[in-house]
Formats: structure tokens, C-alpha cells, sequence
């Protein structure tokens, strides 16, 4: 018997009018493991997250994101967290009154949460200061802070690292790679080969809204398209 997968999405099709964002697409991703969807610019790589946490409803085919249909609802999406759009964090407030506010917003989460969420980001020394007086890197990790506070089993992030100086992505990563190790479920979208390669177990590249290639990182590193990729995004 096989566990049933974190994200199962059979024959996905979204379009909006005239523009086909996601043509048919299949995808599963397995409990514990970090999976990659990369591709460029425009491939669909936001839709199908925004699909995964049911703000926005397909045209066909089937999604369950930990055994439930996302788009029944906040109770079919417990467990899930996502950082798709940059949390619309109050500037002149403390980090700390920021995630307050959210956690209270989404009814859930006591202070120790939030503080514990805070310390796991690395921000517990800064979270009284101002957000407004933070890097990009650190609202970056404010944003995965507020998803934590919700104690997800499955984490949903969209390009995270995009716009972060070297060491803003860095601290991303490491911090995507720590969650990936204590058990939690990512799926993270990039256009960054070499990203995908160094946090994600297995990887589903999309090109024009369809599965361009899947399958474990190990294998797919060898093959040619893959390789062109590479090249094509150097
Ligand atoms: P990016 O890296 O630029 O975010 P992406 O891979 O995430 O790209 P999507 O944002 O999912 O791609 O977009 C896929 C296609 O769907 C694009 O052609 C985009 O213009 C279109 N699209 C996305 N959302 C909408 C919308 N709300 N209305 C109309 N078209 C949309």
C-alpha cells in the first residue's frame, strides 16, 4: 500500500478567456518531499499553485491537496500554508504585531506561535522593529514566518528566492531545506535550474502549460532537454 500523495492533480485545465495557463496537466507530489515546479516566465507555474489553495477554480480536471479539494473551502485546505502573493505586511507595525494580526485574522495561533515562528525564520532578535526598516530577504522570511504560525504539513511557496540579494536567497533556501528535514511537504515554484536542484527531491518543468518533463532530480539532471534548459536560462 502506498501512502496517499501529498498533491495529487490529474488533467488540470485553466483558462482565462482566450489564454490556456494550464493545458492538461498531471501532478504528484509524495508526503515528506520537496518537489520543484520550474519553468519560464508565463508557463503557469502561479496559476497551478493558485489552483492548490482554491483561489482560483479550474475549468477541468482533478486537484486534492492533502486528501481534500481545495477549492471547498478553509476546512478542505488545513495543513496547507502557501506564500504566493507577498503578504501585505503593515509597514509601521513590528513583525511581530504583523504575524499577530494575520494569525488572528485566520483565527488561529497563540503569541507562542507567532514567537516561535519568528525564531525558526531567524527574526526573534529583530521582531519588535518595524517591518518597514526590513530587507526583501527578511519580509521573505516574515512571509514564511507568518505560514509557519499555522503549523502547515505542506508548504506551497512561489518563486521564493526571486528578487533576494545572494544572501537573502541563501537564508531562503536554508531555511526551505530546514522545513524540508523536520517532515514538511514544499512545493516550490522557480525559474532557477540551479535552485530546483539543490532543495527539490523531484521536479515537474512546465512549459506552456503543460508538463514539459517530471520526475526525480537525479534523473532528469541527465538528460538533454533538461541540459537545454540549463542553458536556455544561463
Ligand atoms: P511567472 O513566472 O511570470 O509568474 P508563471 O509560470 O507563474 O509565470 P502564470 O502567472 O501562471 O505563469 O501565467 C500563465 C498564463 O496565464 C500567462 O499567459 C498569464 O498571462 C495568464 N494568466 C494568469 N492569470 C491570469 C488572469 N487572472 N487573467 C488572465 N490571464 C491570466
Amino acid at each position: 500500500d502506498t501512502a496517499q500523495p501529498a498533491i495529487e492533480v490529474r488533467g488540470l485545465v485553466k483558462a482565462f478567456g482566450d489564454v490556456t495557463a494550464l493545458d492538461g496537466v498531471d501532478l504528484e507530489v509524495p508526503e515528506g518531499s520537496v518537489h520543484g515546479l520550474l519553468g519560464p516566465n508565463g508557463a503557469g507555474k502561479t496559476t497551478l499553485l493558485r489552483i492548490l489553495v482554491g483561489l482560483v477554480s479550474p475549468s477541468a480536471g482533478t486537484v486534492r491537496v492533502l486528501g481534500h479539494d481545495p477549492a471547498l473551502g478553509p476546512a478542505a485546505r488545513e495543513g496547507v500554508a502557501s506564500l504566493i502573493e507577498s503578504p501585505r505586511f503593515k509597514p509601521s507595525l513590528s513583525a511581530r504585531t504583523n504575524l499577530r494580526m494575520l494569525a488572528d485574522l485566520d483565527g488561529l495561533g497563540a503569541a507562542g506561535d507567532v514567537e516561535d515562528a519568528l525564531a525558526r525564520v531567524g527574526l526573534d532578535s529583530r521582531q519588535t522593529r518595524a517591518v518597514r526598516h526590513y530587507s526583501l530577504g527578511m519580509r521573505q522570511r516574515l512571509g514564511i514566518a507568518a505560514c509557519l504560525v499555522r503549523r502547515p504539513r505542506l508548504l506551497l511557496l512561489d518563486e521564493p528566492a526571486n528578487g533576494l540579494d545572494p544572501s537573502g536567497a541563501r537564508d531562503v533556501r536554508m531555511l526551505v531545506r530546514e522545513l524540508a528535514d523536520e517532515g514538511t511537504t514544499v512545493l516550490l515554484s522557480s525559474h532557477d535550474m540551479a535552485e530546483v536542484d539543490e532543495l527539490c527531491d523531484s521536479v515537474t518543468i512546465l512549459a506552456r502549460g503543460r508538463v514539459a518533463r517530471t520526475g526525480s532530480m537525479a534523473g532528469l539532471r541527465t538528460e538533454a532537454p533538461v541540459a537545454a534548459y540549463l542553458l536556455c536560462t544561463a
